[in-house]
C-alpha cells in the first residue's frame, strides 16, 4: 500500500489516497464531497498526478502534460473509484505533553532554595517563616500535579 497526497478542491483540502499499484491509473473520489479527479502515471516522464482532464465526461484516455503521450484508460476505470479521504485539520493546540517530571525538578529546585535560605537566617521566627514556606510551596506543587493529571 501506497498512500498518495491528493488536493480536493471541494473539501478545498490536502487529502490521502491509498493504492496497491502506484503505476496504475486510478479514478478518485471524495469520500466527503463526491469530488472527482484522478491520479495517473507516465512511465516515460515517470511523473504522476491528476492529469485526467474533464473527469466528468469520463474521457477513455488521457494525455501527459508533460510530453503529451497519450494513454488509454482500462476500461473499469470509472467502476473501481479509490476513496479520498480529505480529513478535517485537526488544528493542534500548542498541547505539550504534560510532563510530571518537570513538576518534580521544580519542586526539589523549590526545596533546595528553601533549604539555602534556612542556612541564611539567624531567627527562629525566619526559619519557621521559610519552613512554612516550603511547606506551602510543596503543596502547591502537588496540587498543580493534580489537577494537571
Ligand atoms: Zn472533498
Ligand atoms: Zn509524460
Amino acid at each position: 500500500m501506497e498512500s498518495f497526497p491528493i488536493w480536493c478542491d471541494g473539501c478545498n483540502q490536502q487529502g490521502k489516497i491509498f493504492v496497491n499499484n502506484p503505476d496504475k491509473p486510478v479514478f478518485v473520489i471524495c469520500k466527503n464531497c463526491g469530488y472527482e479527479t484522478s491520479q495517473v502515471w507516465c512511465p516515460k516522464c515517470e511523473i504522476g498526478g491528476e492529469f485526467i482532464e474533464k473527469i466528468s465526461e469520463r474521457p477513455k484516455e488521457w494525455s501527459c502534460p508533460n510530453c503529451n503521450s497519450q494513454y488509454m484508460l482500462p476500461s473499469d476505470f470509472y467502476i473501481k473509484p479509490v476513496e479520498l479521504s480529505a480529513q478535517r485539520k485537526s488544528w493542534k493546540k500548542n498541547t505539550k505533553e504534560y510532563d510530571p517530571s518537570n513538576l518534580i525538578r521544580l519542586t526539589l529546585i523549590g526545596i533546595i532554595i528553601g533549604l539555602f535560605l534556612l542556612t541564611t537566617v539567624k531567627s527562629v521566627f525566619g526559619a519557621v517563616t521559610i519552613w512554612v514556606g516550603i511547606v506551602v510551596f510543596v503543596a502547591f506543587m502537588l496540587y498543580i500535579n493534580k489537577i494537571k493529571k
